[in-house]
């Protein structure tokens, strides 16, 4: 792509494309219907997410010049210590990426999960081939009823039709904990605590946790920790973007 501006700077230019109008339609997008998506595809052409400049193929959802412009982080292999067999986030949770997640959850700005998942099955493509479970991480009924919807969910869907595996969301947020924002390690794993819960068995050999965004870990170590003890073998992290 030919443009002089930053990704940050392409972001702003286009105010518009981040206001309510485009959200309309690309609730329409999220419903995973092949042919309504197609349809969808041609009466509004798929535009990047981030700038709006309209993407063609294999670009999707983010243009090749945005796409370069990510801040991308490299995911080494966990300690000896973690619940996981791969660990992995691609993206730093700098701008724009922070405020594309923010926009998701918190003013249904639905567009950008295909746009997210687009960038974790690229990121899936590394891990091994025995995963054969997508699991999201649960959000409380009471907040996934205010939101509308888990954004983990959102993303983890097309993620687990990648993989052809199943979406198993048989863990459930038994507690309504507080919002995590501004708590150490420490006090996220007591807030935490028994806040997951398993229905049943989970006869799975690897199961891959998906989530937006890994900032200490607790939350997805806690997801792991009841996954493994419903029977699991094996789990692995997967998210758009971790706080380094
Ligand atoms: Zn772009």
């Amino acid at each position: 792509m030919s443009c002089s501006l930053s990704i940050g700077e392409r972001y702003h230019a286009f105010p518009i494309f981040h206001g309510e109008s485009r959200v309309a339609g690309d609730e329409v997008r999220t419903n995973n219907d092949a042919m309504l998506s197609d349809l969808d595809n041609v009466i509004m052409p798929l535009r990047c997410v981030f700038c709006g400049t309209p993407t063609r193929a294999p670009e999707r959802h983010i243009c090749a010049g945005c796409d370069d412009d990510l801040p991308r982080i490299p995911s080494p292999p966990p300690a000896s210590s973690s619940p996981f067999e791969y660990d992995v986030a691609p993206l730093e949770y700098a701008f724009p990426v922070d405020a594309a997640i923010k926009a998701l959850k918190f003013k249904r700005r639905l567009f950008y999960a295909p746009a997210f998942a687009e960038l974790l099955c690229t990121a899936a493509a590394c891990m091994p081939p025995d995963i054969d479970a997508v699991m999201p991480v649960p959000l409380h009924w009471r907040r996934r009823w205010f939101r509308g919807f888990n954004q983990a969910v959102e993303i983890g869907r097309p993620v687990a039709k990648h993989l052809s595996v199943p979406l198993v969301t048989s863990v459930r947020r038994q507690r309504a904990t507080p919002f995590q924002s501004g708590l150490n390690a420490k006090e996220r794993a007591r807030n935490l605590k028994s806040a997951f819960v398993a229905r049943g068995v989970l006869p799975y050999r690897h199961v891959l946790i998906i989530d937006d965004v890994i900032t200490t870990g607790v939350t997805m170590q806690q997801v792991a920790r009841v996954v493994k003890q419903a029977g699991a073998g094996k789990v692995s992290a997967l998210a758009v973007a971790r706080a380094v």
